[in-house]
């Protein structure tokens, strides 16, 4: 039987994205060959790879509006050197509020001068900074939506006289925002969108080509742009299993749906953790995200019994991160309402027992 799989990432996909996806590994569409084995320049490939690009513009409702949607390799984590190999001249500000944005940060200081704008390491990142001033001399501002390790989340953005970029790796295609107001989106594919292997960039092409410095071909959004996401061989598993994602969540309703949806299961796992005396919250409650929940237990000796427990209940991938500690439960697109509800009657059952 499938596990409730509430792990961080790689994680959960719809059941019905596993079962084409295994299919096309055999045969991709009745053309007697596998997904895996044609050329990427096939016309079965190109329509794929167009399909995606032009699918994920859509579902952000960034279509027409001046945005070049790609599908590149080498995770979210070399966006970190990308974004800043392009578009920082000489001073970036970024905004501090956890693990992946610190990374981004470190990288991005090989280029040029990053101003930390702000940052909640102070409280182990367990909220979002708010109310601070942006500089109208900065290359460009770079925020992450969601904070995967710590569970918080931004609610409001901030409004920019500066380009604004944005690590949405955890939260891609979860709620509905203006995406108009980024100007550079990137998330890896293996936290709501597909397999690793993949991450998507959806940038706005005018921001492009005014560093002075040399870019590297396979680091030039220009030059992806230019060869329609096909510069070298793409990872096409990846893309393919994100284009079947992108469909499901299309054929659903798209991402107004799956908001309604991703409300109502954080809703009813963040009102357990407040309403039990077991569990404690870790994010503070405005800043809480509705992907990850991050808590732990009241009482530490009753560790062993809570863990016993979920795992009988078929739970899988509930352990927090090091850096937080307890439990994080990661509640993605894929996710169902029903899993989240095996979840909170395991943490009342514990209440229960006392
Ligand atoms: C997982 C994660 C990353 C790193 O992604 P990779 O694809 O492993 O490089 C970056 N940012 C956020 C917000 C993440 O959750």
């Amino acid at each position: 039987m499938k596990k409730h799989n509430f792990s961080a990432g790689p994680c959960i996909l719809p059941q019905e994205v596993m079962v084409k996806a295994s299919e096309a590994v055999i045969e991709l569409d009745d053309i007697g060959l596998s997904l895996i084995e044609i050329s990427h320049r096939s016309k079965e490939f190109v329509a794929i790879m167009e399909e995606a690009r032009s699918l994920a513009l859509e579902l952000l409702g960034l279509e027409g509006k001046g945005y070049q949607a790609l599908f590149l390799q080498g995770g979210a984590s070399t966006q970190f050197i990308t974004v800043a190999y392009n578009l920082l001249e000489s001073k970036a500000g970024y905004v501090n509020t956890g693990t992946w944005s610190d990374k981004a940060i470190k990288e991005a200081r090989l280029f040029g001068e990053i101003i930390e704008v702000a940052s909640s390491k102070d409280k182990n990142y367990n909220y979002i900074p708010k109310g601070y001033g942006i500089a109208n001399d900065l290359d460009y501002l770079h925020l992450t939506s969601n904070n995967t390790i710590f569970g918080t989340q931004i609610k409001e953005f901030p409004t920019t006289q500066v380009p604004l970029v944005c690590d949405m790796s955890s939260d891609i295609f979860s709620r509905q925002l203006d995406f108009t107001k980024f100007d550079l989106i990137y998330a890896g594919a293996q936290k709501n969108m597909g397999p690793a292997g993949t991450t998507l960039i959806v940038v706005k092409e005018d921001l492009l080509g005014n560093v002075s410095r040399k870019i590297p071909s396979m680091l030039d959004y220009q030059v992806h742009i230019g060869k329609d996401s096909m510069f070298n061989t793409p990872p096409v598993f990846a893309v393919y299993v994100s284009l079947l994602t992108m469909r499901w969540l299309k054929d659903m309703g798209g991402i107004p749906t799956i908001e309604e949806i991703n409300e109502k299961k954080a809703n009813l796992l963040y009102s357990e953790i407040d309403l039990n005396p077991m569990f404690q919250g870790f994010a503070k409650t405005e800043d809480r995200s509705h992907m990850n929940a991050t808590f732990t237990l009241a009482d530490e000796s009753v560790k062993d019994t809570f863990d016993a427990m979920w795992k009988e209940a078929g739970i899988n991938g509930l352990n927090g991160h090091r850096s937080v500690g307890g439990y994080r439960a990661s509640m993605y697109n894929a996710l169902t309402l029903e899993s989240v509800g095996v979840l909170v009657d395991v943490m009342s059952d514990l209440e229960r027992k006392g």
